[in-house]
């Protein structure tokens, strides 16, 4: 490829949007063209990239038994309704819809469960066939709530979704095994370091679930681990212990203190240190998160309205929370919000930091963290302005009858089950494993005759890589302050010859010469023919981050030119045996690359 043909698209300035570095590099090393919010073209750079990235995730998928097929992108709002999912995805406003001209309404695929059960259903009979996986590799859409990060969370997207059919949980279990060792072997050879970490299933369901995240400090995800034991999950799930609060000199009887202004717990804490209560702490206090909750009631959908307590000095978990929901009774979660302040006032009677668990409180469900005791003294909101219970004991003082559970978000320095400190830190999650079960193939009537000669819903897996988000990730895990340094398996080209003399013909022949022959030995050279100065052509190409360069300067009268890996140092090789070297070296970067996925257990 001849860099003058390539419409390079190189941009001195950070555009003004770009909160992370792959959001940054990728536009101005032109790799992709903001083309709408959320939406993004991918410029011959990026499409390079990603053919190479779809491939090696497709050549995994495949290796692990996938079947690849092309599903519709319009699905249609009839066959989600039969697994029940429209009006959840209509609840959460995740899912395009547009109509054709006789009214019809589709959904714009954001995965495919629903299209490729129906598929299945009408393609395997016995349980003989079993098992089977389809995978494609196809846009997806979702209404994202906040487009961000350039590629990482967009409104259209490129999935490789994959789905396994099975006539027994064992089997599920072992294809489970095979996708995660297949996803680990793909990100290996992809130049990743990815890491699985336990997940919640959210609004795709199922009963087991992982994803795979790579470590970032701009990922969007906190994940909670424990080095000693190999716990990882991510902070959405995660569970584990939090040390006791001590005991403090609360009264004998509870009492009503005005403590005007002190809406908030630190405020609250000093407020009444200061009264006397020298040895309180926040974790004395019970935090009181209002909310409403959309819940599924009789086929669609209805507001309920949650108190969630939990210690002053945690965060309550709104996964966990909902999960707590629907085990209390209060029905399966859509959607969960804070009430508005108006919708505190009239749950409380009071302005918005003063709920507390006395009778008044007027919710249809209250749920307390474990960590919060019932049995001990704690500060409470009065649901009245300005005013709190000091020396509450929720059982003892009329607190109101309320759900135990499990709500709060673990932190570092929290403890695990086995009694190991617990980390956090940030990932970037770039794909999710599934155990389904049952959901959608009973919901379809989607069946397999079995040995038994009955009929049975299949057993199902799904499976689902970012393939475009996995270009940002690979930006964000392999960068320096000069631009991109691609790992060799996917980089736009594997070395750029740049003849480093303008004018000077003999150069620019050799140059020519070189790029042939490497075109020739098969490899993937880029030569830079544009009119610009050496030091411009070499900041775009270490911008672009390609791997390899190939300089013909003053040395070539010597019969030598320059080899610089990005990110290296340069040496000096002959003229003729630049090319055997340039071979070497991207034959050796690739095997190491397949070494690292045959190291996966
Ligand atoms: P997230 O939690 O980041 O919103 P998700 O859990 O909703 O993602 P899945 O349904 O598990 O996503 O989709 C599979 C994969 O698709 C994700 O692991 C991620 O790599 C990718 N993905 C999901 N949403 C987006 C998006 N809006 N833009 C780009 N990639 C996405
Ligand atoms: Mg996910």
């Amino acid at each position: 490829m001849l860099a003058s043909r390539l419409c390079l698209a190189t941009l001195r300035e950070d555009p003004a949007d770009a909160e992370v570095v792959s959001h940054r590099l990728l536009v101005r090393a032109g790799f992709i063209h903001k083309s709408g919010s959320g939406l993004y073209l991918y410029q011959p750079l990026m499409q390079r990239v990603l053919d190479k990235v779809r491939r090696i995730i497709a050549e995994e998928i495949a290796r692990a038994g996938g079947l690849e097929i092309t599903m519709p992108i319009l699905q249609e709002r009839e066959l989600w309704e039969r697994s029940g999912r429209w009006a959840l995805y209509q609840a959460s406003r995740t899912m395009l819809t547009v109509k054709d001209r006789n009214g019809i309404e589709y959904g714009l695929a954001p995965t495919a469960e629903e299209v490729v059960t129906a598929y299945a259903a009408s393609v395997i009979k016995s349980y003989r066939q079993l098992p089977v996986c389809f995978f494609q590799q196809h846009t997806k859409f979702r209404d994202e709530i906040r487009p961000r990060f350039g590629l990482m969370r967009v409104k259209e997207f490129i999935m490789m979704d994959a789905y396994s059919f099975h006539a027994s949980e064992d089997c599920l279990e072992r294809t489970y095994q095979v996708m995660r060792v297949a996803y680990l072997r793909a990100f290996a050879r992809l130049g990743l370091s990815a890491f699985a970490v336990e997940a919640d299933t959210g609004a795709i369901g199922g009963s087991g679930s992982h994803e795979f995240m790579i470590a970032a400090d701009s990922g969007e995800d906190a994940i909670i681990y424990c080095p000693e034991s190999g716990y990882a999950a991510n902070v959405e799930r995660a569970v584990g212990r939090i040390a006791p609060a001590a005991p403090w000199q609360a009264p004998a009887e509870p009492r009503l203190i005005l403590t005007p202004g002190r809406s908030a717990i630190a405020e609250l804490v000093a407020f009444l240190r200061a009264q006397g209560y020298a040895d309180l702490g926040a974790e004395h206090v019970a935090k009181c998160f209002l909310a409403v909750a959309l819940v599924e009631r009789g086929g669609g959908a209805a507001p309920l309205t949650v108190a969630a307590f939990v210690r002053g000095d945690r965060e309550v978990n709104e996964v966990k929370l909902s999960h707590a929901i629907a085990r209390h009774g209060g029905g399966s979660v859509l959607q969960l919000r804070p009430m508005h302040p108006e919708e505190v006032r009239a749950a409380t009677g009071a302005e918005p930091g003063y709920a507390g668990p006395l009778p008044g409180l007027g919710v249809d469900l209250v749920i307390v963290d474990q960590a919060l005791p019932l049995d001990q003294p704690l500060v409470v909101g009065a649901n009245r302005t300005d005013y709190h219970w000091v020396g509450f004991v929720w059982q003892r003082d009329g607190g109101r009858a309320a759900a135990q559970d499990d709500i709060v978000r673990i932190r570092d320095g929290d403890h695990s089950a086995s009694g190991h400190r617990l980390h956090e830190r940030r990932g970037i999650e770039v794909g999710h494993i599934f155990k389904l079960g049952t959901k959608y193939s009973a919901a379809l009537g989607a069946c397999y005759l079995g040995p038994d000669q009955q009929l049975h819903p299949f057993i199902m897996g799904c499976y689902g890589i970012g393939s475009s988000r996995v270009v940002a990730a690979a930006v964000e895990q392999h960068h320096d302050a000069d631009g991109i340094r691609w790992p060799m398996s996917i980089a736009p080209f594997q070395a750029v010859v740049v003849p480093a003399r303008p004018g000077d013909e003999a150069v620019e022949a050799a140059a020519r010469r070189i790029y042939d022959a490497l075109l020739a030995a098969g490899l993937e050279a880029v030569l830079d023919d544009r009119e610009a100065k050496p030091g411009v052509k070499f900041k775009d190409w270490d911008l672009i981050g390609v791997p390899l360069r190939v300089v013909c300067g003053r040395a070539l009268a010597e019969g030598r030119v320059e080899l610089k890996e990005r990110g290296g140092s340069a040496t000096e090789v002959p003229l003729d045996r630049i090319v055997a070297e340039v071979g070497d070296r991207v034959r050796a970067a690739q095997q190491a690359l397949l070494r690292a996925a045959d190291a996966v257990a």
